[in-house]
């Protein structure tokens, strides 16, 4: 049964262009953004109960009438982790017979599969269109994306957000950036999508060899830091907007306007929670998908952590916004400093003279105390000292609260100097490691 404002929704989306539906999805008033979401719960929820046995399983084991509920906390202590993709065979989670699978490569380097159908690939791409159209990609522009294509999703979603908007698209996997630089002109691409370090290396080519006329750049499927992208903004003189997602969430999940704060989440085919949330509203990213039948996700757990932003966003933009994610729960470090996340190192770095983008920190023990150890590359033949002098400023004026806690003694701080090359550690570098036993 479907219910009342969804029905209205699938009814105005027949046929529904992506510029409209971007239009749509922005002016909707809230209170029907809400009912909408309400509504596509309950029916996940209930179809999930049926035909997918991890979730029948897990609520007639909690006791768990699912005509009953109605918000994800009706639910209790049911989620949908990681490691429940990690360790389970796909059927326990297959509701249909799927059409297509796409993979997320874990640390553990072992694969977390999600299955589609052609129909639910479309229909996200669909609002992943409107939400391009929204930060202006219009016909007669020339995309290039270079997400890498493989078993990952989103270069494929991206081509087809492109179709439907009937918009020149090359997604040719993850090239060297040299190989797209080189037909920068050629094929007149007036917006690139990317990977943030992939668009960092392009950049460093550009500012060398000359920048031709870029409208907007998009990047997603790492973390960019506020350094980053302002630099790759100088080089092109053009916005870089963010996108948040993975093969999980089937895409993206949302995208930033050209304000460029926060995610707007599209609301209308996931329900996000934060679960545990801190004094600052941080916490645990939650998300069920609305709309997929073939695998749906009933409370998925993404490790990723951020917080709801409040108030609207001066674009008028009626569904909710989340931060920028502030990293990975499985990296955040708790000690004498406070709870620790690698996006604060990244700004005590920031602007620090002489030391290269590779760098880590690391949480030691010696004897009782807890050491905070940057480890960074020296260049330009920079003294150990000066450097230890401007990470010191700059926790005193941008961490006060952190400084405070180094003054009471809870932590000291340790600056060690590794020659180039020794922090290299392949795809995902680890900002933030915690080394201290647990004896
Ligand atoms: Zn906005």
């Amino acid at each position: 049964m479907l219910g009342k404002a969804r029905k209205l929704v699938e009814r105005a989306l027949i046929g529904r262009s992506a510029p409209a539906l971007a239009h749509w999805g922005i002016s909707l008033p809230r209170r029907l953004v809400t009912s909408i979401q309400a509504d596509g719960f309950r029916e996940v929820v209930q179809y999930a109960a049926r035909h997918q046995k991890f979730f029948a399983r897990k609520l007639s084991g909690n006791g768990i009438d699912p005509s009953r509920v109605r918000r994800p906390e009706d639910l209790g202590e049911i989620f949908t982790t990681a490691e429940d993709l990690l360790t389970l065979p796909s059927e326990e989670f297959l509701c249909r017979e799927p059409q297509a699978v796409f993979e997320t490569t874990g640390t553990t380097g072992r694969p977390k599969r999600t299955y589609f159908s052609y129909d639910e690939l479309d229909f996200a791409a669909r609002y992943e269109a409107a939400a391009l159209y929204e930060i202006g990609v219009r016909p007669g522009d020339r995309v290039v994306c270079t997400f890498d294509a493989a078993y990952w999703i989103s270069s494929w979603l991206t081509f087809l957000a492109c179709k439907q908007l009937g918009v020149f698209c090359s997604a040719v996997g993850k090239p060297h950036p040299k190989e797209v630089y080189s037909r920068l002109r050629e094929y007149g691409y007036n917006i690139i999508i990317a990977d943030p370090t992939w668009l960092v290396t392009l950049s460093e080519i550009a500012q060398v060899e000359g920048a031709p006329s870029v409208k907007l750049m998009i990047a997603a499927g790492d973390r960019m830091t506020d350094a980053y992208r302002r630099y790759v903004q100088e080089v092109w003189n053009a916005p870089v907007v963010l996108g948040y997602g993975s093969t999980e969430m089937g895409g993206g999940l949302g995208m930033e306007c050209l304000r460029r704060d926060g995610y707007h989440i599209d609301e209308f085919n996931f329900w996000v929670e934060i679960l545990n949330p801190d004094a600052e509203g941080y916490g645990e990213l939650v998300v069920t998908t609305l709309a997929r039948r073939t695998m749906p996700l009933i409370r998925y757990r993404a490790r990723d952590l951020t917080r709801f932003l409040e108030g609207s966003c001066p674009c008028g933009a009626t569904i909710q916004r989340i931060a920028k994610i502030r990293g990975r729960r499985d990296e955040m470090v708790v000690m004498g400093a406070g709870n620790m996340y690698p996006e604060i190192f990244e700004k005590v770095l920031e602007g620090v003279e002489g030391i290269s983008d590779r760098w880590q920190v690391a949480v030691r023990q010696e004897g009782r105390h807890d050491i905070l150890e940057f480890r960074v590359e020296l260049s330009n033949g920079i003294s150990p000292a000066t450097v230890e002098q401007a990470v010191r400023e700059n926790l005193q004026a941008r961490f006060p609260d952190v400084w405070a806690n180094h003054v009471c003694g809870m932590f000291r701080l340790a600056l060690r100097c590794l020659p180039a090359g020794k922090l290299e550690t392949g795809r995902k570098q680890r900002r933030l490691v915690d080394e201290r036993s647990d004896s």
